[in-house]
């Protein structure tokens, strides 16, 4: 297991030799001791990818893509240790960390590919003796600050498209998944990715982060995590004009519609909600449900819901594994409890219990409440645990209102039958991402992210290139040979 941070292509501790500890979510056992990093270890992680700048920027994209291509396919080569890793750090079910693992190398991959399409274009020009052209250039130097929740995928789907368009990287992973971070590092130097092109650094979180909008040399940050923390990014950009890539929280609206294929509405909100134990920023954090089909959706789901194992990621029966700590467990107590008070009833679940002998006290029953209302801190924030908030509606337009009525505009999730319903609810929802039919929308080849306060910016499809590259106007004066 590698536990130091990369830089410049070496395994380094944090100039002050100071660690921190990375514990297993499900257990509270140490996994490992990672640098405690600070502004020092920032800038000469920054000096190492401003030193790897030029020679990356300056092959062609066929040959930055073999090195990527390569990346990809260690890490499915690697999938089970990989994998291992995640779910002692992070606590998801092994199954899902496999699937992560898949997932996080095809946006390596996928961007590989895309790096070979960045066109430039020859526009017709606006007077005789001039010619007009765009080229599409790597912005420089890219810093990726990246949660806990996917420890591998978050930072691939970053990594991958800047390295394809010619950046060189800092990645600063979330304090309590590191370690996935480091090992797609080694990884890195294996497929032959050069020295100070990828650089990993732990710690102190602030502190790294604003060594890293302080130096000019970091043109672009794309961050993933809360809103909270991605209002300060934008302040903190704003000396430099740093270029940023936001995707922050979420709080999906999930609609069953009287005409919906009601076995498959319930499949979907089971992998929309419960997956990673519903810490994603696209989880349903609101469903509703018209009336027609209330009754039948609420009791499948609650049944599937019964049926969900607790415990250990590490045991392949599990479904469902530990929040991610003491703080997440806290928040998501609170919100069934001020649900409960304000009048919600549990159909199911409402208990955070300790699964097992050996485990901690961080495993929320999958839970469903009804007669949730809009005063509920549910209703408006996110939750980011196995809790399904069900309410009512009994019109198309009731449903899309009450489902635009959120600061956030991540992810939307409705399912209907009826063609010309699909497609006006898809137009009217105020969301990044809609899953008609659909409660796994996310993939390397589509464009994700939020509008409204989840954020700007986009990731995968072609669409995440122009997050690394810069537009350059040349407009060229030419004069004719004399007739
Ligand atoms: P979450 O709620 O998912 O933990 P956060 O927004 O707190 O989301 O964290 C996401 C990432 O942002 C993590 O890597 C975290 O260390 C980092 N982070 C938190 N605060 C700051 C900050 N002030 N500056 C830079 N990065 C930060």
């Amino acid at each position: 297991m590698q536990t130091l941070n990369l830089i410049a292509g070496e395994w380094v501790g944090a100039p002050t030799g100071a660690t921190f500890p990375v514990t297993d979510p499900a257990t509270d056992d140490v996994v490992a001791e990672v640098p405690r990093g600070g502004a020092e270890h920032a800038r000469a992680a920054i000096d190492a990818a401003a030193a790897a700048l030029p020679g990356w920027r300056a092959l062609t994209a066929a040959d930055r893509a073999r090195p990527l291509r390569r990346l990809a396919e260690l890490m499915v080569e690697q999938r089970e240790r990989l994998a291992r890793l995640m779910t002692r750090e992070q606590g998801k079910p092994l199954a899902e960390a496999r699937g992560e693992i898949d997932y996080a190398a095809s946006f390596i991959e996928h961007a590989a590919e895309e790096g070979k399409r960045v066109l430039g274009e020859v526009i017709p020009a606006s007077r005789p003796g001039q010619r007009i052209v765009v080229l599409r250039q790597p912005v420089g130097v890219v810093a990726a600050i990246t949660p806990w929740n996917f420890p591998a995928a978050m930072i691939t789907r970053k990594l991958g498209p800047a390295l394809a368009a010619g950046c060189t990287i800092v990645v600063k992973p979330a304090e309590q998944t590191p370690l996935s971070a480091l090992a797609l590092g080694e990884l890195s130097i294996d497929a032959g990715i050069p020295r100070g092109v990828i650089n990993i650094v732990t710690g102190d979180a602030a502190a790294i982060g604003e060594a890293i909008f302080a130096d000019a040399r970091v043109r672009k940050v794309s961050f993933t995590g809360s809103t909270e923390v991605g209002r300060k990014l934008m302040v903190a950009a704003a000396p430099n004009v740093v270029r940023l890539s936001l995707e922050l929280g979420g709080h999906a609206p999930f609609l069953v519609f009287d005409d919906a294929d009601v076995d498959a509405a319930v499949t979907g909100a089971i992998k929309s909600k419960f997956r990673n134990a519903g810490q994603t920023c696209i989880c349903p954090n609101r469903f509703f449900v018209q009336d027609g089909v209330y009754d039948e959706f609420v009791g499948k789901l609650a049944k599937q819901l019964q049926t969900m194992v607790l415990g250990s990621g590490l045991d392949d029966a599990v479904s469902i594994g530990p929040l991610i700590d003491d703080d997440a467990v806290a928040k998501v107590r609170d919100h069934i409890e001020d649900a409960r008070a304000r009048g919600a009833i549990v159909r199911t679940g409402g208990e955070i219990v300790r699964p097992g002998p050996g485990l901690t006290a961080r495993f929320c029953r999958p839970t469903l409440l009804e007669g949730v209302d809009a005063s509920m801190k549910l209703s408006v924030e996110e939750t980011f645990g196995p809790v399904a908030p069900v309410r009512r509606f009994s019109s198309e337009a009731q449903a899309i209102e009450l489902a635009n009525a959120s600061p956030f505009g991540l992810a939307s999730y409705f399912y209907t039958r009826d063609a010309s319903r699909l497609w006006r609810v898809a137009e009217r929802l105020e969301y990044g991402i809609v899953g008609a039919n659909d409660g796994a929308p996310s993939t390397a080849q589509a464009p994700f992210g939020g509008v409204k306060t989840s954020g700007f910016g986009r990731e995968g499809g072609h669409h995440v290139m122009h997050e690394y590259l810069d537009v350059k106007y040349v407009s060229i004066g030419i004069t004719e040979p004399n007739a």
